[in-house]
Formats: C-alpha cells, structure tokens, sequence
C-alpha cells in the first residue's frame, strides 16, 4: 500500500484479523478509511475478515509484527498478539516476543513515518489486583515468573517501550487498557469464560466453572470497545493514555454461566474444575478517565450482548460442526 494522492486516511491494523482486529477493520472501513489488516493467523481466521477481501478499501497482509514492517500509512493500531490464556501459553516465548519485539517494530514504524500509534494492552497488567476497582494510577499486582507472566509482562514492557518513545522521541502515542471483551467472532475453542459457557451450552456439554465461581470480571461487548479505541485513536495528541475500556458491570462467573443457560436455554450441567494458577480474584474497571478524556461509556448491555454472541455462535457451529475441532489447538506461529 503506497502513499497516493487520496485524501482517505491509510490506517494499519496489526492482528487485523483476530476477534477485535476485524470490528475494527469493519468499523474503519464503514467510516471511509482504506485499512492494511496485517496478521500472522496464529489465533486470526481469513474466515474473520472475508467479507473485507474484494473491498478495494482493504488489504490483507500475512506478516509476523515480531519482523519490521516498511508501508506507509497515517494512523497504527497495534492489535497483534494472542489474548486469551490457552493461546498466548502455547507458545509463551513467542507470546512476549510479539509484545515486545512487535512493538518495537511498530514503534519504529510509527517514528519513521511520525503517525500516532494506539496499544492493544490490557486489564493485565494490573495482575491479581489488590485495589478494586481498578484505575490507571494502580501500578499492578502482577507475577513476573508464572504462566500468564508471557502475556502480562510482555504487555506491560510494551507499555514502558511506548511511554520511553513518547518521552524521548515525542512520538504521538495512545495506550488501551482493555477488560475482558466478548462477542462474535471469537474464536470457539479459545478457552475464554464467555466462548467457553456459550459453546458448550449449545453442544449440550456441561459448563466448565473454574474454582468455586466466585470470582469476578466486567464483560464488554466488542462494538463498545472498538468505539473507545477510535475515540482514543482520534482524541488530542496530549491524550496519551493509559485509559481503562471495559464495562463496570461486574458479575461473578458462577452468574454468567446461570445467565448463559437461561440465555441458551440449555439443559447442562455445572462441572467444578480446577481454578487457573495466579488466576485473579476479581476485575472491574474505573472508566472515569475513558469518560471524561472520550466522552465515552459502553452502551450494550450483558444480555443484548450475549444474544448477539450467542446467535453468532448458533451459526458457526450450526453451518460447521467441526469448527470448533479444526480451529484449535493454534500450532503455527507464521
Ligand atoms: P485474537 O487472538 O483474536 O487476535 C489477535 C490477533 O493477532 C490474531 O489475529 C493473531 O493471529 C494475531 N497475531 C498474534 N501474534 C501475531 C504476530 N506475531 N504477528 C502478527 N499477528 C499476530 O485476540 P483479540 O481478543 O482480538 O485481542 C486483540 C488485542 O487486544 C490483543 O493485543 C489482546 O492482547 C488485546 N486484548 C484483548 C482483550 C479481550 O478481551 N479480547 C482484553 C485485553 C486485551
Ligand atoms: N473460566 C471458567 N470456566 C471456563 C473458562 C474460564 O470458570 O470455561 C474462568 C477463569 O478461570 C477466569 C474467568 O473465567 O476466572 C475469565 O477467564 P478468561 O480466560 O475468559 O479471561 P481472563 O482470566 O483472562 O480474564
């Protein structure tokens, strides 16, 4: 994708084609944007953007964020990386490798060209927290040697390499901590709590609760969230972030699984497991910053977003029953 004289905008999206990556492609594309969706398809699906690919607004690139990238474009959303557990610990060395290389990568795209660059970071760096809810100024309760220290700590290197840019070389930079995001287009087998609950209702299979249940998370539906990351992208350049996007409604995960049911109208079990290490007890986001910087809040509640989700997921699993199957377990990093 060359510089040409058009006056849309040129935007690159990184992990364009995973769960969050498409909306936003989707999303960007509605609003008259050309978009370059750059993707290695370790947890992405072509399936994800097909739509997109005979729009002469979009372009797809298979490319690894962890190998430098020379195109020209106006705006860098850095999307690239696995985000849910089973996934980013597969291969954790490549996870912190595509955090932290990745972003050094786009980061010096970004100076090269002097275009804003938004972070995909996340709830995570504030680990198990021991302040709730939680605010930008929490610095994090996080395990720097477990297993889910591949995700969390790569992501918040990714943070200091950001503000080390934005200090040092004035780049124009905007950090998302993201909650927990659910809708479709999630991968089926991605062994998050929403996915989880709603594929193995439909299947008929009992609904995994890990621990006793009670621990707690914000859900927030994608269409939400994508609108907080262009907001953000989009706001002034002294708004650098971090800004928590999520949704403040917080529900145990015993709650959302009695709501998935109700929801799905499923007749299913509840089958205790063992709970995650380093696991956290509880997620909510204080989103006054998101308020009052973007005007923004979500507007999609829990139970109009489960139905979106859960009639995607219907769909999937009623046209491909063996997509679930084929899609898991990721084993290809490029
Ligand atoms: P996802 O796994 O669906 O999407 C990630 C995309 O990045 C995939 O398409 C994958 O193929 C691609 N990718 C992974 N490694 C890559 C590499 N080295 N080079 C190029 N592409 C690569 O996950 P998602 O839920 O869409 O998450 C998107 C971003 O948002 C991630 O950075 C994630 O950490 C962040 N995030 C998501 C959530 C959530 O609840 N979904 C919460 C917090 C943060
Ligand atoms: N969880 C669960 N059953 C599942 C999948 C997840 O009880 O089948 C729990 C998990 O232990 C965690 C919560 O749901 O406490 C959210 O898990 P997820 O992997 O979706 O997100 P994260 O832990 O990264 O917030």
């Amino acid at each position: 994708m060359g510089r040409t004289y058009s006056r849309q905008k040129r935007v690159l999206v990184t992990g364009g084609a995973g769960f969050l990556g498409s909306h936003l492609c989707d999303r960007l594309i509605a609003a008259g944007d050309d978009v370059l969706c750059l993707d290695n398809l370790f947890t992405g699906t072509r399936r994800n953007i097909a739509h997109l690919l005979d729009n002469p607004s979009f372009e797809f690139m298979r490319h690894d964020v962890t190998f430098p990238l020379y195109v020209e474009v106006d705006q860098i959303y850095n999307l690239a990386c696995p985000a849910s557990p089973i996934h980013y610990q597969h291969d954790p060395i490549q996870t912190t490798k595509t955090s932290v290389h990745g972003a050094i990568n786009m980061l010096g795209l970004a100076k090269r060209l002097n275009v804003p660059i938004l972070q995909a970071s996340t709830s995570e760096v504030y680990g198990d927290p021991a302040v709730h809810p939680q605010s930008e100024e929490y610095w994090g309760h996080v395990n720097p040697i477990g297993p889910r220290s591949c995700y969390d700590e790569g992501k918040r290197c990714a943070e200091t390499l950001f503000f080390d840019y934005h200090r040092q070389l004035g780049l124009r930079i905007k950090v998302a901590r993201i909650f927990n995001t659910y809708g479709p287009r999630m991968h089926p087998d991605d062994g998050r709590v929403v996915s989880n609950f709603i594929v193995h209702a439909l299947q008929g299979r009992p609904i995994t609760i890990y621990g006793d249940g009670s621990q707690t998370r914000s859900f927030c539906y994608v269409d939400d969230l994508v609108e907080g990351l262009i907001r953000l992208m989009n706001s002034p350049d002294e708004v650098t972030g971090p800004v928590n996007l999520g949704n403040p409604n917080e529900l145990s995960v015993r709650e959302l699984a009695e709501f998935v049911i109700e929801k799905t109208s499923a007749r299913v079990e509840l089958e205790r497991c063992d709970l995650p290490v380093d696991d956290p007890r509880q997620r909510q986001p204080d989103i006054g910053k998101a308020r009052e910087l973007l005007g923004w809040e979500p507007t999609v509640a829990l139970e109009q977003g489960l139905e979106r989700t859960i009639a995607y997921f219907r769909d999937l699993l009623g046209e491909d029953s063996g997509a679930v199957a084929r899609l898991a377990p990721p084993d290809a990093a490029a």
